[in-house]
């Protein structure tokens, strides 16, 4: 039976405010370990980790507090849930959707207006 092992993932740049849509390998991420998802501005939106096919951590640059976040993931439930949402656990604010790959970008645009919106707050 053929596997996807491909998990969607958007993320907001904290740098140029650009939504960045990606699709992260674990079958590559397992081989190299780290994987890095970059805007095209240069800045690393997102730093994802594992050395097994089983779990992955994820860093990502906060763009509401500037702090790194650590989340925790379990290879098949990220693969069969739905999506799920990385908030800052500062500010409760949602800045990241991993997740089966079109639910994310369905998700990610609805929440587009919102983040816009929040970015205009902050004035970045
Ligand atoms: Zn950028
Ligand atoms: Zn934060």
């Amino acid at each position: 039976m053929l596997f996807d092992t491909n998990i969607g993932a958007a993320v907001r740049c904290t740098n140029c405010g650009k939504l960045i849509m990606n699709e992260i390998s674990l079958f590559n991420l397992s081989r190299s370990g780290m994987y890095e998802v970059k805007c095209s501005c240069g800045r690393t939106v997102m730093t994802v980790k594992s050395s097994n096919c089983k779990n992955f951590r994820i860093y990502i640059p906060c763009i509401v507090c500037e702090k790194d976040h650590l989340y925790m993931f379990d290879s098949r439930q990220a693969l069969t849930q739905k999506v799920k949402i990385l908030s800052c656990p500062a500010s409760q604010m949602d800045i990241a959707f991993v997740g089966n790959k079109t639910l994310v970008e369905e998700v990610a645009q609805k929440h587009e207006r919102d983040l816009q919106e929040l970015i205009n707050v902050l004035e970045i």
